[in-house]
């Protein structure tokens, strides 16, 4: 089974495992009690983290600073290893290939096809959701890193073939001769691929899209998302997908924002006008102390007169503009809304999704609209 859909409790020898540093730091490493991972917050003995059970915080203490450091330990999801990939090429993350993969509908029983793998991001996503990925990658030297990729996180012996091939030139079909993962055995004389979504991430996919025809679903609803950075790789597209059949067009734009919910104070035109007060009242003590310790003789009574006039003076009370005594957000003595902020970054992608459908096999199969008519009647 592959590392990214089994369930595991314990961290054994051998494993990949994703190491949490920071939100922005998450590191692959597969245990080997003989290594170790060193950070600027400390060095981390594999020996030390296997046995342990996934989601543990590993403490170490560092030897210069004596200071604690520690990273968690966490099992591999594809959500995870977007944000930890080594990056051969641009990727798609999460916000986009989670709206993808639900716009094409895919589900166990999808049969998913890829263009081009690159960095193995969204092929990684599509693997644990979908009954079968076909990935093709022209890029011999990516084909052959995403090779051992996929068959290290045990991808390729569950549900991903993996193809070196120019798709724009040569199109999808799977032959006996080709360089892929396929055994020998399932490509004789040609695959069968009977694909119901398609994801073409590729600069020309208008190039692409007439090779569709041969190797998609002859029955049910099928589902084209093309990934282009260019409003006018959008338009050209859509020319050749409305040439070749495909209906539905709808093109959208992801933009990823993390809001952050928090209350905020409601302050008054009294507040304002306390503060004003208090700010006068402050002034006034300072000049008459001041005063008090020039007229004293002698540095001892002025450094007396100083910690007596201090004493009395009160501490600053809550001050809802600045400085003050701090009040803990939702205090219910103070009246609280509800605003939001946004958050500076959130990894996504700029591109443009173009969605299409397609149906191939339009003849109406009267026998099943009546069996379906029959179980709505009861
Ligand atoms: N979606 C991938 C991910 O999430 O990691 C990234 C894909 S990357 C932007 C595009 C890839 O398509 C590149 O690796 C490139 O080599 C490959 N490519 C470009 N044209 C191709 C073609 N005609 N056939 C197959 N692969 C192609």
């Amino acid at each position: 089974m592959s590392c990214f859909s089994e369930y595991r409790d314990i961290v054994q020898e051998g494993e990949l495992v994703l190491l949490w540093v920071s939100r922005d730091n998450i590191r692959p490493v597969v245990m080997d009690h003989k290594e170790t991972f060193n950070t600027r917050y400390g060095s981390f003995a594999h020996a030390d983290i296997i046995g342990k059970p996934y989601g543990s915080q590993i403490g170490v203490m560092t030897k210069s600073s004596n200071k604690f450091g520690f990273v968690h330990v966490l099992q591999p999801t594809p959500e995870l290893w977007t944000h930890s990939l080594p990056h051969r090429t641009q990727i798609v993350y999460t916000p986009d290939s989670s709206y993808i993969m639900q716009r094409l509908n895919c589900g166990p029983r999808s049969v998913v096809i890829e263009a081009g793998t690159g960095s193995g991001s969204f092929s990684h996503a599509f693997a644990r959701s979908v009954q079968k990925v076909y990935s093709y990658e022209f890029h011999e030297v990516r084909y052959q890193q995403a090779f051992k990729e996929f068959e290290d996180h045990g991808l390729l012996r569950e549900n991903v073939t993996l193809t070196h091939r120019d798709v724009c030139q040569d199109g999808f079909t799977i032959k006996d001769g080709d360089t892929t993962s396929m055994p020998l055995q399932e490509r004789e004389p040609t695959a069968e691929i009977g694909a119901t979504a398609i994801f073409l991430d590729l600069p020309a996919p208008w190039d692409a899209i007439p090779h569709l025809s041969k190797v998609i679903a002859q029955e049910g609803k099928v589902g084209l998302c093309c990934f282009s950075p260019c409003i006018e790789q959008v338009d050209k597209t859509l020319e050749v997908m409305e040439k070749h059949g495909w209906i539905n067009v709808q093109m959208v734009e992801i933009q990823g924002r993390r809001y952050e919910s928090r209350r905020q104070m409601v302050r008054t035109l009294d507040d304002a006008l306390n503060r004003l007060r208090d700010i006068k009242r402050r002034k006034l003590e300072g000049t008459e102390r001041r005063q008090r310790a020039l007229e004293a003789v002698g540095p001892e009574a002025v450094a007396e007169e100083m910690a007596r006039v201090r004493a009395v003076t009160e501490k600053s009370k809550f001050n809802p503009f600045g400085k003050g005594s701090r009040v803990k957000e939702g205090d219910e003595h103070y009246t609280w809304k509800q605003v939001t902020k946004v958050e500076a970054e959130i990894k996504s992608h700029t591109s443009y999704l173009t969605f299409a459908f397609k149906v191939m096999d339009r003849t109406r199969d009267s026998d099943k609209v009546d069996k379906i008519l029959a179980s709505i009647n009861g």
